[in-house]
């Protein structure tokens, strides 16, 4: 790793202005946030913007003739087309809106699992996942017996891609893979997989929730079937979400779930589906949270996303060479191509430990199994600490995380 001396051109301070929480102080220092893996902050824009639809838009929409209803319709079809904008979906219709990663995973594994995955046949996901990229899998596995197949990792958290080409098969129905890992911060050559994968027929979902808020993503350069991601990573609120899908596969999956918004006709005898995105839409979606999402795509447009992107980069490299430097810390996870995490463990002290001293300075880490047990099983730790960055964090609150971090030490030696 190349050691950083100057961050790029980059204005921190008029990008933090926009984050109202991150001015507070905790523990009577200021807050440095450092869980921005876990859920991203809010811009003020943001805030407003939902605001604006609770003050003066809230109403069901799709299904009302008078006024409010249009106007929050249209709202909420127009974060839908921004979100399309963003990740270069071919159609808006195949931005299908969920609650999150674990929604929008779930749908897929239940609906397209359900259709086109048999006894016998083989999903193939990999070491490094989220448990919301493994459990769905397990149970449609179960469901159907069929077998989870799993990619290895090498020591640094990469994965190993000679054995990802010999475990894809004519039985292989789907893979399904993160495109960021949320406990190593490993970055997955998705784009060579997909294209793997495709070579063998086989779709592929890419796991997005760590990188579509730290770098640009585009579905069609990509070549994903699938991708999926959540808004309260990525500066937007909690419930809202979204499965890109490309229509040739939405167009044959069956409905998730049932009920009001997803029809076309009904009887007792039976019932006709709409088409995308509705059939995958039941009842009254999260209309503010997709509309806080839109603004939140709306202002990660106005600040150079690229911009922020390297300089996050340049944040991770400098906490990495600080934290490495640090005697008895050990980085878990060193894949030659990270983004925004850095897990680590501190000889002799439980992460959970270092996570409470840590706040008491201000600082907010996440401690724990990240979701991801088998990862921690594959380096044999019970737990991480992680800190996660975002565009708004600096120099000098890596500096406090490296301090605090002296301090953990000082106190368990
Ligand atoms: N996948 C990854 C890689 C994640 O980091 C997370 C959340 O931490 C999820 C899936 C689940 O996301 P959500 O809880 O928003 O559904």
């Amino acid at each position: 790793m190349t050691a950083v001396k100057e961050m790029s051109n980059w204005d921190v301070e008029k990008i933090r202005a926009d984050f109202p929480v991150l001015s507070q102080t905790v523990n009577g220092k200021p807050l440095v946030y450092l869980d921005n893996a876990a859920s991203s902050q809010v811009p003020q824009v943001v805030i407003d913007r939902g605001a604006k639809y609770l003050r003066e838009e809230h109403s069901n929409i799709h299904r009302g003739v008078h006024y409010l209803s249009q106007h929050a319709t249209t709202a909420y079809e127009a974060a839908r087309e921004k979100v399309k904008r963003f990740i270069n979906a071919k159609e808006a219709k195949e931005c299908i809106f969920v609650r999150g990663t674990t929604e929008g995973i779930n749908l897929v594994a239940y609906s397209y699992g359900r259709k086109f995955v048999g006894e016998g046949d083989e999903i193939l996901i990999s070491a490094m996942e989220h448990h919301a990229n493994i459990i769905p899998w397990q149970v449609l596995a179960e469901e159907k017996g069929a077998r989870i197949k799993v990619i290895p990792i090498n020591e640094r958290g990469e994965l190993i891609l000679e054995e990802y080409e010999n475990l894809l098969n004519e039985r292989t129905k789907i893979v399904a893979v993160a495109h960021v890992s949320n406990a190593l911060g490993t970055v997955n050559p998705v784009k060579e997989m997909i294209a793997t994968a495709h070579k063998f027929g086989v779709p592929v979902l890419i796991d997005a929730a760590q990188s579509v808020p730290h770098f640009p993503v585009d579905v069609q350069d990509l070549d994903a079937d699938f991708l999926v991601f959540s808004g309260h990573k990525m500066y937007a609120p909690t419930g809202s979400g979204v499965l890109y899908g490309k229509k040739e596969w939405l167009d044959k999956m069956p409905p998730y779930q049932t009920g009001g918004g997803m029809i076309r006709t009904v009887t007792f005898e039976k019932t006709t589906y709409a088409g995308l995105p509705e059939k995958f839409e039941a009842g009254t979606p999260a209309i503010a949270a997709g509309i806080g999402l839109g603004a939140a795509i709306d202002y990660l447009n106005s600040i150079d996303f690229e911009a922020a992107a390297r300089y996050e980069h340049e944040l991770l490299e400098y906490a990495t060479e600080k934290l490495s430097a640090i005697e008895g810390v050990k980085l878990i996870g060193t894949a030659r191509e990270k983004a925004s995490v850095l897990s680590f463990t501190i000889e002799n002290v439980h992460p959970h430990d270092i996570g409470t001293i840590l706040d008491q300075s201000g600082i907010a880490v996440r401690a724990g199994h990240h979701c991801a047990q088998p990862v921690m099983q594959f380096f044999d730790v019970p737990a991480t600490a992680r800190a996660s960055f975002a565009f708004y964090n600096t120099r000098e609150e890596v500096d406090k995380l490296a301090e605090a971090v002296h301090k953990v030490i000082e106190v368990f030696a």
